[in-house]
């Protein structure tokens, strides 16, 4: 699966599509998912952590800032990888750090072309830019999940909360809805061209996380969905207590 190193991001290798079998378990592995070029031919790629525990178990995948400005979902994959124990872990932790790279690099909530990220799901193989984006990012990357927590902030001029949108008929993600423990759930069957629809017509049950506002950090509401998350993890089974050969975390 490896390539080359990146320099953007030490430590990563850039690679073309995600391949979590060839990567050793009890490992944490960086990477630099190529995915279009820009308009002078700069390769745009996102920057991806794969936590492996020891032991098999199923396969998380959290992604943050698909719309550029919702920052709290960035620092949230940080910190439960700096917090994973290795040893203990059943099953693979894929988190995408920034999925709309450009969206980002601009502050903004859109992509380049002012597409929303999130109405385009689950884009085209030969489309506008925008489309194919979203074509590879699930190809190359989203398949690979068996759940997926998809990490948000409200938009500006909203009364911003921990909420969620997820589909209470389906026990799977009402039970990750519920162990979220938010302020507010919307059921919301998984609507047309967003990634949580997109995802679940793949088979991966998929929530929203709605975490307070855009454009800022807010400590309280990262550390109450980071608490989320784990409490997932551990429903799905990802947690075990084996720790007799000492904790490794997955500080990158
Ligand atoms: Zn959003």
């Amino acid at each position: 699966m490896t390539s080359r190193p990146s320099f953007d991001f030490p430590g990563a290798y850039i690679i073309d599509e995600l391949d979590i079998e060839q990567l050793p378990q009890g490992t944490c592995t960086k990477v630099m998912v190529n995915l279009i070029h820009d308009g002078l031919g700069r390769s745009l790629r996102l920057p991806v952590m794969i936590g492996r525990g020891k032991h098999p178990g199923p396969v998380l995948g959290l992604t943050a800032a698909l719309h550029g400005n919702e920052l709290n979902g960035i620092p949230i994959i940080h910190r439960l990888f700096e917090t994973l124990d290795l040893q203990a872990l059943r099953g693979t932790v894929i988190g995408v750090i920034v999925v709309n790279v450009p969206a980002y690099l601009n502050n903004q909530r859109t992509f380049d072309d002012r597409t929303d990220m999130n109405h385009v799901m689950p884009g085209k193989a030969h489309g506008s830019i925008a489309e194919i984006y979203a074509h590879r990012f699930l190809h190359r990357i989203v398949r690979r999940f068996e759940y997926l927590i998809d990490l948000h902030t409200a938009s500006f001029g909203n009364i911003n909360s921990l909420y969620l949108r997820t589909d209470m008929t389906h026990e799977i993600t009402a039970k990750m809805g519920y162990l979220q423990r938010p302020q507010i759930i919307l059921h919301n069957p998984p609507s047309d061209r967003t990634l949580r629809g997109a995802a679940m017509e793949l088979g991966i049950p998929a929530i929203t996380v709605e975490i307070g506002n855009p454009q800022v950090f807010q400590p309280r509401r990262i550390a109450a969905s980071l608490t989320g998350i784990r409490r997932v993890m551990g429903e799905i089974g990802m947690m075990s207590s084996d720790r007799k050969n000492g904790s490794s975390t997955c500080r990158l």
